[in-house]
């Protein structure tokens, strides 16, 4: 009987599972290096406190989240943020500023909001309002984030609103994020409309179901939790991690880290990028290779808890981003206990911050009390709270985020030709074609029906 190989349990390989369950008749092992399932969706409770230790919601209008969650039949513990507090901050000269309305994804698009916003010199709302007056580029190759966004509305847009935005996506360097393979539907429009503000002014019907993030009433941990327990055929080994892939008459042979090894007729590897590259190393040294060259970024979140009466601050919306311009450390600060509901016992107040930037200071490296300390002297600088937090918890994440820099579409290009030489293996995960949740599902679904199709 073909045994079919998932290597990685976060939410790619979950997906990918389920979906062989549903298409496959054969049997399917799982296997997840760490003791728990989830990777990077993880939720802990602490002290009446849920805390989310990496992912806390997914886009519900990219359609493979919300539509997994309707095949599980889990739609009903889905949330959405607490509307009561839909504001978002942008932390500019050590003050808050309240960011523009109108915001479509990254791109500005409300002009009377962004004159009485003070993040803008009038010099840089003038250049905004030139946007649909300035051609589109004539055969453009690909270019980064910055280049683009700056090219159609100004260097300052860019640095001041687009920059932390896109930051609280990917983690990374805007000057070397690659546009076509982060936003690719941005250069559509320009090409289409011949501006972004006039394509993103056009109709739009999209569908308006769910809120546009949404979580899970127990933190994203609980979609993990519900999606295993829908697993029925999966044999999951949880705490011990592949080592090493080989090609055998039969398929391929999976040496795991405690010794012993697993055959299968196909593998579909779930793993981060450079773990991925280290289990390939033997079977096809340039697959390995392009898996190393797409960089990482790394980063830490920081949950504190206080006495709601030991915060000065109202908190009156989400939190805040912080443009890399500002020169500090951290990329964020969500006030959780206002963005979502029954998450924080009450009286008190969840905030988490969100520290490291993609080729600045690698905080990862810090220790516990240097990294709240950092935490910390943010909640003192920016809302005035000087008492020490009542709950912390930090989680490290090293090599969390892959980077789409420029040249990223051409990795994937060598990495999909070299495939064509390994009958049976698969590929999916945050590495390849979007970093986001319901992204990870569609890879990870693909590979599945990939899967069947070759078996
Ligand atoms: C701090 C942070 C916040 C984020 N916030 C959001 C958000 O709010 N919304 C959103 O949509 N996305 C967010 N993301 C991105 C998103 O969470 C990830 O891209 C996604 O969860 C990746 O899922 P994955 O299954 O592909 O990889 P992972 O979650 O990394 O899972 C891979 C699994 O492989 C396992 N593994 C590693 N080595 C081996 C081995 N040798 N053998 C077997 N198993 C192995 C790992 O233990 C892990 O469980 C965030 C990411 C981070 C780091």
């Amino acid at each position: 009987m073909n045994q079919i190989l998932i290597i990685g349990g976060g939410i790619t390989g979950l997906a990918a599972a389920y979906r062989l369950e549903q298409i496959t008749p054969y049997p399917i092992t799982l296997i997840e290096k760490s003791v728990r399932l989830g990777g990077k969706l993880f939720t802990e409770q602490v002290d009446g406190f849920t805390i989310e230790a990496g992912a806390d919601s997914f886009l519900s209008r990219k359609p493979r989240g919300v539509g997994l969650c309707e095949e599980l039949g889990i739609t009903g513990q889905l949330c959405g943020r607490d509307p009561q507090y839909n504001h978002t901050f942008i932390r500019r000269h050590g003050q808050l500023h309240p960011l523009p309305e109108g915001l479509s994804g990254l791109v500005p698009t409300n002009l009377e909001a962004l004159n009485n916003s003070p993040l803008l010199s009038p010099a840089g709302k003038l250049r905004v309002a030139q946007e649909p007056f300035i051609p589109p580029a004539e055969n453009p190759g690909d270019e980064s984030i910055a280049a683009f966004m700056s090219r159609r509305m100004g260097g300052e847009v860019y640095a001041e609103l687009v920059e932390p935005l896109m930051s609280g996506i990917y983690a990374g360097d805007g000057t070397q994020l690659s546009l076509a393979a982060t936003f690719p539907q941005l250069r559509q429009i320009e090409q289409k409309h011949g501006s972004l503000l006039k394509g993103l002014s056009s109709p739009n019907n999209r569908d308006a179901l769910y809120p546009p993030f949404v979580s899970f009433n127990g933190g994203m941990g609980e979609m993990i939790t519900l999606l295993a327990a829908k697993l029925k055929r999966t044999t999951i080994l949880t705490g011990v991690g592949v080592a090493d892939l080989q090609r055998t008459t039969a398929g391929y042979i999976a040496h795991l880290e405690n010794g012993q090894h697993w055959a299968a007729a196909a593998v579909i590897v779930a793993t981060p990028a450079y773990v991925t590259a280290q289990l390939l190393a033997s079977l096809d040294a340039e697959l390995a290779t392009a898996h190393a060259a797409i960089p990482h970024a790394s980063s830490v979140t920081v949950t504190l808890g206080y006495a709601a009466a030991e915060i000065p601050h109202p908190l009156d919306g989400y939190g805040y981003v912080i443009p890399r311009v500002e020169g500090a450390d951290l990329l964020a600060c969500t006030w959780s206990s206002r963005k979502w509901h029954g998450r924080t016992p009450d009286g008190a107040v969840q905030v988490r911050l969100y520290l490291g930037r993609y080729g600045g200071q690698e905080l990862v490296s810090l220790n516990d009390e240097a990294l709240f300390g950092l935490a910390q002297a943010e909640m003192k600088q920016i809302m005035g709270v000087t008492a020490r937090p009542r709950l912390q918890r930090l989680y490290r994440w090293p090599n969390g985020m892959p980077q789409y820099t420029l040249g990223h579409l051409e990795r994937l290009a060598t990495i999909e030709t070299r495939l064509t030489h390994h009958p049976g293996l698969f590929l999916a995960g945050a590495a390849y074609r979007g970093v986001g949740i319901p992204d990870c599902i569609a890879s990870g679904e693909q590979a599945s029906e990939r899967v069947c199709e070759w078996l």
